[in-house]
């Protein structure tokens, strides 16, 4: 089986170590891709067949894309791959041209194979890049595609609001995909147990991504700007045993960061604390692992006040960090120059997507 994993742009390595973790555990062959065809944000897995032996002792073959659904915390998505395909040309042809290139491409796949004919299906599409055609216009081709090859074996049903079976159909510059969506129509980045949402919180998948950059080994752990929690309560999902802080400014933000933490159930492995970052030694005397996503001045805050606050929070950072940080921003020439006045080392740096941006990430020591 091959599934097709997406993730957030800039993560792709992390997201394929975690799931070569995931499937060394089930003991099945597999092969692990990043950006297949090129693709960013995107991860192919080959795997075997698993199986598992249930009370009665009988063999029964194990859902390779459910395990992956329940123990992921870096994907946003398990798709399990009908075809893929590259259109040499697709971005410039007109649409009727292109859309009937899809269209036979479709029609050609047995996706019979992979749905029941009497489940109701709907076609959801993802489109990126430069092209004459839209998502809808995908959608639309691609569902008729299908109903007219399913329309062979018995009669299909279309539901675009409560399907029972979700065909995903990706065009990504000039690569077509045609999968089932076994993740649904929310994300995995989109956690159950966000009760309170902050204005800018991160994905959760990328929370996942810093805390592995950061290699937190059972010290003291803080996000110094926590907002409604994602970091410290991702980290304490993980089942870490250290100390974890988390530092707000805002009352409210802080309220509900501890709403987030009680509905994750882990409300008390994390110690919450309303305070201002830039007093940092006030709150804590040491901590090994700081990770956060910086206030950004776009959506929070002045954005002239962001060089000040940086600037005096890399100074305290100076005085309690004893071994790693992680910081994401869009602010690079700020948090730059206030790093290294402080005498931090930027030891990595790479962009990951988010919310539309490619925002700046650093490790630093
Ligand atoms: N990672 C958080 C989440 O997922 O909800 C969002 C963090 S948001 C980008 C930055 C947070 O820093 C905001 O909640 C803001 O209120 C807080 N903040 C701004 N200035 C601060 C300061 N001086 N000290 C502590 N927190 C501050």
């Amino acid at each position: 089986m091959r599934l097709l994993l997406t993730t957030s742009q800039g993560i792709e390595d992390l997201a394929k170590a975690e799931v070569e973790n995931l499937l060394s555990g089930l003991g099945v062959p597999f092969r692990v891709e990043e950006k297949p065809l090129g693709v960013e944000g995107r991860i192919l897995a080959e795997v075997g067949e698993a199986l598992y032996t249930d009370e009665k002792g009988r063999k029964r073959e194990l859902s390779v894309s459910t395990y992956l659904n329940e123990r992921s915390r870096l994907l946003h998505r398990v798709i399990v791959e009908i075809a893929s395909e590259r259109f040499e040309g697709i971005g410039e042809e007109e649409p009727d041209l292109a859309l009937r290139r899809i269209e036979e491409f479709v029609s050609e796949l047995p996706v019979e194979r992979y749905v029941k004919v009497s489940e109701p299906f709907a076609v959801r599409s993802f489109r990126k890049g430069e092209h004459k055609i839209t998502s809808l216009d995908i959608s639309k081709t691609v569902g008729k595609a299908i109903f007219e090859r399913l329309e062979r074996f018995g009669k299909p049903k279309v539901n675009l609001d409560h399907p029972a079976v979700i065909f995903r159909a990706e065009l990504v510059g000039e690569v077509f995909f045609l999968g089932i969506d076994t993740t649904g129509d929310s994300s995995l980045h989109k956690r159950p147990w966000r009760v309170y949402d902050h204005p800018a919180h991160l994905k959760a998948s990328i929370a996942n991504a810093l805390i592995e950059l950061a290699k937190p080994d059972g010290g003291p752990f803080i996000d110094p700007f926590c907002g409604s929690g994602t970091i410290p309560i991702e980290l304490a999902l993980r089942g870490y045993d250290g100390r974890i802080v988390g530092l707000e400014k805002y009352r409210k933000h802080l309220i509900g960061a501890k709403m987030n933490a009680l509905s994750a159930g882990v409300l008390e492995r994390i110690e919450f604390i309303l305070g201002d970052a830039t007093k940092l030694s006030e709150y804590v005397e040491r901590v090994d692992f700081a990770v956060s996503n910086l206030p950004y001045g776009l959506k929070i805050g002045r954005k002239s006040m962001i060089p000040g606050l940086y600037s005096a929070f890399f100074q305290e950072l100076s005085k309690v960090l004893e071994k790693r940080g992680v910081f994401i921003t869009t602010e690079k020439r700020a948090i730059e120059k206030a790093m290294t006045e402080n005498g931090f080392e930027i030891k990595h740096h790479r962009l990951i997507g988010h919310g539309g941006l490619m925002v700046h990430t650093y490790v630093i020591e």
